[in-house]
């Protein structure tokens, strides 16, 4: 039997990490067994479904670069894939399971099960939830009730016959045998509700039945409602998938992953310039690991190697910092024209170039990358970092030239002796220049960081700035000239004015 597995999020909030990986398990299992990945939209919670979060996921999937091989933008033999647009298919189920005295219709109203809910509470009894009221009404009296409800225009919702007695257990691939007893189970859950939809429980067993779904990869939140599933299961007289479920996301103080912790909406990660590269190999690790050295694995190595037997039971913990590591090892191993492309969004996006590039922009990128490259860890932090190259930025604020422990009348005295270094280093290699300026710094009992400094914001209008040579070399000898006189000039105004 082939493998076919499905990622079945509800739209009703941005795609969260923990999401993520989810999909990702899910689709690099179906790769590495030669399988099918569905992608189905569990939106019959109508009350809680939005359009903006079913668009992030599918700019999720966009941006991962994962494509369902049946879904709602592809088709397939089992479609539709949107659960809304099959609510007809589930009533004719639930009826099937009325038919066969595994459901039943109930008529309570609001109000009723309110003041149940109270007095459940008032008297702390150990029975909570439904009472199972409609259960046993005979056959007359729901004729007479099902009557009396059309007659208002209104539908009864259909509940579940959870069986009173008995153990209901199944065996999950990570965890071993879950078992539950059936009087545990809540009683008798709603599979249509009265406007017609199904529940999550009703429609999810019934398409993970007819799409044929072999396996079924999802949170470990779901572990409870197992054992509900597995009776609908036998209810239809079907056989139950393979059940699978994932070992929870948390922080790094052993809490469940949440906003407290960092971002926790891929949107964020995206916005912040994380690679989808990055996020594929890092995300995939959380639970998952191939042996105990590998860590770096693109998405055609997990295609072949993910497999289930080595997701950990253990929960995985999500580690920002690690993360972004991986980040900036993705990103110092892009091709010059891969970067570029992945970087110009985030300089358009702070004006630092045109809409679209103009060609020198693109030329002065090109000529940049190399100095900055390696040093990024999120394509976010460039345009701060390379600003000065396309913008005409005039120094605001003189005293960003002193360096620490510095006054602006000592910090004066040393242009001249940057004018003698800048004069060399137009001349000299980059290697004969540090020689040349450490000995002028020890010469004039200077550090050379100290030295440096009002070199660097001179011409790049920051205290932080891609290597300064380079960005030297880049801008050539007269604009380099001309910055420091600029900022001489205004570290002299400064001085006269204070
Ligand atoms: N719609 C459910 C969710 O949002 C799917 C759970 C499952 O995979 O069964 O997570
Ligand atoms: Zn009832």
């Amino acid at each position: 039997m082939s493998v076919r597995v499905r990622y079945a999020p509800s739209p009703t909030g941005l795609q969260h990490i923990g999401g993520v990986r989810t999909l990702l398990f899910n689709y690099f299992f179906a790769k590495s067994k030669g399988g099918k990945f569905i992608l189905r939209i569990e939106d019959t919670d109508q009350g809680r479904y939005s359009d903006e979060s079913l668009q992030d996921l599918y700019d999720t999937l966009n941006w991962l670069g994962i494509n369902a091989d049946e879904g709602p933008q592809n088709g397939g033999k089992f479609g539709p894939y949107v659960q809304s647009q099959r609510v007809e298919l589930y009533k004719e189920y639930a009826q099937k399971l009325i038919d066969d005295g595994k459901a039943y219709y109930c008529f309570c109203d609001q109000e009723r099960l309110e003041k149940l809910r109270e007095e459940q509470k008032a008297s702390k009894s150990a029975s909570q939830g439904y009472d199972r009221h409609c259960r046993d009404l005979s056959p007359c009296e729901v004729e007479k009730k099902l009557a009396e409800f059309k007659a208002l225009g209104k539908s009864p919702v259909v509940r579940f016959k959870v069986p009173l007695e008995g153990v209901t257990s199944f065996t999950d691939t990570i965890l071993g045998e879950v078992k539950k007893a059936n009087k545990d189970i809540s009683p008798d859950p709603i599979l249509l509700k009265a406007d017609g939809f199904p529940t999550y429980h009703l429609a999810n067993v019934i398409d993970d039945h007819l799409m044929e779904i072999t396996h079924i990869l999802r949170a470990q939140e779901w572990i409870p409602s197992g054992p509900l599933h597995v009776l609908l299961y036998n209810a239809f007289g079907w056989q139950q998938p393979c059940y699978c479920h994932l070992p929870m996301v948390m922080g790094k103080d052993g809490q469940k992953l949440s906003k407290r912790h960092g971002s926790t909406a891929l949107r964020d990660f995206i916005l912040a310039g994380y690679l989808p590269q990055a996020i594929i190999n890092y995300v995939t690790m959380v639970g998952w690991s191939y042996d105990d050295s590998r860590e770096f694995f693109d998405k055609s190595d997990l295609e072949k190697l993910f497999s289930i037997e080595k997701i950990n039971k253990a929960p995985g913990v999500f580690d920002y910092k690690k993360l972004e590591w991986f980040n900036g090892q993705y990103i110092r191993k892009l091709t010059v024209d891969e970067f570029t492309k992945s970087v110009i969004p985030f300089l358009i996006d702070k004006n630092v170039i045109s809409n679209p590039p103009t060609e020198s922009e693109l030329k002065r990128l090109e000529e940049i990358t190399p100095l900055v490259q390696q040093r990024l860890k999120l394509l976010s932090e460039l345009p701060q970092m390379i600003k000065f190259l396309f913008i005409k930025t005039e120094l605001t604020d003189a005293t960003l030239l002193v360096p620490p422990k510095y006054n602006a009348k000592q910090t004066q005295k040393l242009f001249p002796i940057l004018d003698e270094c800048i004069d060399y280093f137009f001349t000299a290699s980059d290697e004969e220049s540090e020689e040349f300026i450490r000995q002028k710094a020890s010469e004039n009992e200077v550090k050379l960081g100290d030295l440096l400094m009002p070199l660097r914001v001179a011409i790049t209008c920051s205290t932080v700035s891609p290597p300064i040579f380079g960005v030297m070399r880049l801008l050539g000898k007269d604009e380099v000239k001309e910055k420091l006189t600029q900022a001489a000039t205004a570290l002299k105004k400064h001085c006269e004015n204070n």
